[in-house]
């Protein structure tokens, strides 16, 4: 008797937590497909990577933030693949400024990747969950969507807008045995974090409690165990991985 592979997908795949995303779900036996926008070799790079370790792995550029796009390439997985058991909305992007200087482009960017992306690749998913009774949906806040940041109006919104939806969706879709959490990150190092100033991170390493930065590989582990069945009894939450950041 063969067993079926689960099926997971991850936005935002090619670097950083969705890339420690993939290789946690492909090292735990998923077939996992991710999306990228522009790394093109990165991703190709971790496709064979993962390939010669004979793990099954697919990449699909698209912009998250394109309805349609979406609808296309979600529409080519099920076909290909039969089932999506996991969605993780891990893309995201950072228009950082102060609020006086926020341009209405930077906000519009922010919001149509972070947060109407995830309404958007939910929207493929959510109905083909219910009706087959099962399937996770994790998807990527920030300690910014829970306390805010200066400089982040747009991101810290968004990121505080996916909270919302996740605690919605868990109402919605619980009832059908679908679960949708959420995991909020601190300071992660990733492309994201590498852009700010060394004095600035120095700051705020010194004012985490653990006093270390964390790493893309803290956030795929919760992301897998929420995934997991040992996880089924946990629905609409959002989980700080944030050294005790928050708590303070
Ligand atoms: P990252 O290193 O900048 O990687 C971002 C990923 O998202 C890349 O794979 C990128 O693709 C993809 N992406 C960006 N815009 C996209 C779009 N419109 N459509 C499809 N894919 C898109 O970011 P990260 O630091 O790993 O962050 C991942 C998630 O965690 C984000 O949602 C972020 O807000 C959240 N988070 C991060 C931290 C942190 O400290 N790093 C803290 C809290 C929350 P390309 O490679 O093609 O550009």
């Amino acid at each position: 008797m063969t067993i079926e592979k689960k099926v997971a997908f991850v936005t935002g795949g090619s670097r950083g937590i969705g890339r420690a995303i993939v290789e946690k779900f492909a090292e735990e036996g998923y077939v996992v497909g991710f999306s990228y926008i522009n790394s093109k070799e990165v991703a190709n790079e971790l496709i064979n990577e993962l390939k010669n370790k004979n793990m099954e792995v697919f990449a699909l550029k698209f912009d998250v933030s394109n309805y349609v796009d979406c609808c296309e390439k979600f529409e080519y997985i099920y076909e290909k693949y039969g089932n999506i058991d996991v969605l993780v909305n891990n893309a995201g992007i950072t228009k950082d400024k102060l609020f006086i200087r926020m341009s209405e482009e930077d906000f519009d960017k922010v919001t149509n990747t972070n947060l109407k992306g995830v309404f958007n690749c939910i929207k493929q998913v959510a109905k083909k969950m219910t009706k087959k009774r099962s399937g996770a949906i994790i998807n990527m806040s920030s300690l910014a969507g829970i306390v805010g940041n200066v400089g982040q109006a747009n991101y810290s919104a968004t990121k505080a807008g996916v909270i919302g939806m996740t605690k919605t969706l868990a109402a919605e879709l619980g009832p059908y045995g679908v679960r949708v959490n959420a995991i909020a990150p601190g300071f992660i190092k990733t492309d994201m974090t590498d852009k700010i100033p060394e004095n600035i991170k120095d700051k705020i390493i010194s004012s985490i409690p653990l006093k270390i930065i964390g790493y893309p590989s803290d956030i795929a582990n919760l992301a897998y165990f929420l995934a997991s069945d040992q996880a089924k009894y946990i629905n609409g939450q959002t989980i700080s991985v944030d050294g005790g950041l928050s708590s303070i």
